[in-house]
């Protein structure tokens, strides 16, 4: 019989499809893997074409010219320029599309993925995403600030390159609002912190663990929304992403590369999304809410009944996943 599971993060209920389920082997690439050079001529991210993108607002420099190039979004979704005004018009409200959209180019390579960087390369990346959240979390416009990569086609990116992307919005999002609040009413209820109550059980029952390291812990929720889903959850209680010091910074390069390494091998090199869910940066100490980082494979495709129902059904099994993970050679 399925089993539906509550994921008590997120608050979604989720149809562990058993009988349904594929062996974790299933779900690897079956097409031909494409042999990707180091450098497109024609790329507005490969080193030489620096033109191709406005200029930079961060850069971490080497001998060659740079390892890591912050610039706006050529195509951004929101104007850098411009005041935040309301407007209300009875139900119907705007706000003036403003705030900050940046690309966060990895590596010169354009042939790599975090998979296949090194743990340097990876934290110096981290270190961009502070210094860029910071940034953007100062200006007056903005009200939260998401950091995420697609990494594929069926994760939404057309471009090769490995890079990430930062939108600071003007508004707040009901998604993030309703997790922040919902964190809140179980601190009040129960007088801990709901994400290091899963932690700690996941630590101790270990069948969905994953990775770990020093400062992080990377595992499969129980009640995993979709395949092979992960999060990398900071031992340390922290609500704000900024509030990470350098050597948690290091330590997440080194857990976020291993987790990633053993999809890519694992299931070879599949499209993936990842995201940095963070308080805000105001909301920095506060004892309710914990950041982490979420892994999104994307195997699967959201189809009619999870759009219509809010509800999702997982076509794997949890402890499985981890399982196979564990079992992947990484170095
Ligand atoms: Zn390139
Ligand atoms: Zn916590």
């Amino acid at each position: 019989m399925p089993e539906l599971r509550h994921n008590v993060l997120t608050r979604d209920w989720v149809i562990i499809a058993t009988e349904r389920a594929k062996r974790p082997e299933d779900f690897a690439k079956k097409k031909e893997r494409k042999i990707i050079p180091a450098y497109v001529a024609t790329c507005p991210f490969c080193p030489g074409n620096e033109k191709m993108t406005p200029p930079e607002t961060y850069v971490v420099p080497d001998a060659k010219g740079w390892r890591i190039r912050v610039s706006p979004n050529k195509f951004a979704a929101l104007s850098y320029l411009g005041e935040r005004q309301r407007t209300f018009h009875g139900t119907r409200r705007t706000v003036t599309g403003v705030g900050i959209h940046e690309v966060i180019i990895e590596t010169p390579d354009h042939s790599k993925t975090t998979a296949l960087l090194d743990d340097r390369e990876v934290e110096a990346i981290i270190q961009a995403y502070l210094n860029r959240f910071k940034y953007a979390s100062a200006d007056p416009r903005v009200e939260q600030v998401t950091i995420f990569k697609n990494h594929g086609e069926a994760a939404g990116t057309s471009l090769e390159h490995p890079h990430s992307q930062m939108i600071g919005t003007p508004v707040i999002t009901a998604h993030l609002r309703d997790r922040l609040i919902n964190s809140l009413k179980h601190f009040d209820e129960f007088g801990e912190c709901i994400y290091c109550r899963v932690r700690d059980l996941e630590l101790a029952e270990g069948t969905r663990v994953v990775v770990e390291t020093e400062h992080f812990v990377s595992l499969v929720p129980y009640a995993a929304l979709t395949p092979f889903s992960m999060l990398v959850v900071p031992r340390r209680h922290m609500a704000c992403f900024a509030e990470i010091n350098d050597a948690e910074a290091a330590d997440l390069a080194r857990n976020l590369r291993r987790t990633l390494a053993k999809l890519y091998r694992g299931l070879d090199d599949p499209d993936f999304n990842y995201v940095v869910r963070t308080a805000p940066l105001e909301n920095t100490g506060v004892k309710y809410y914990h950041w982490y980082v979420s892994i999104i494979p994307r195997l699967t495709k959201m189809a009619g009944f999870e759009l219509g129902s809010g509800m999702f059904i997982n076509v794997s099994l949890p402890e499985e996943n981890a399982k196979f993970l564990r079992g992947v050679q990484v170095d």
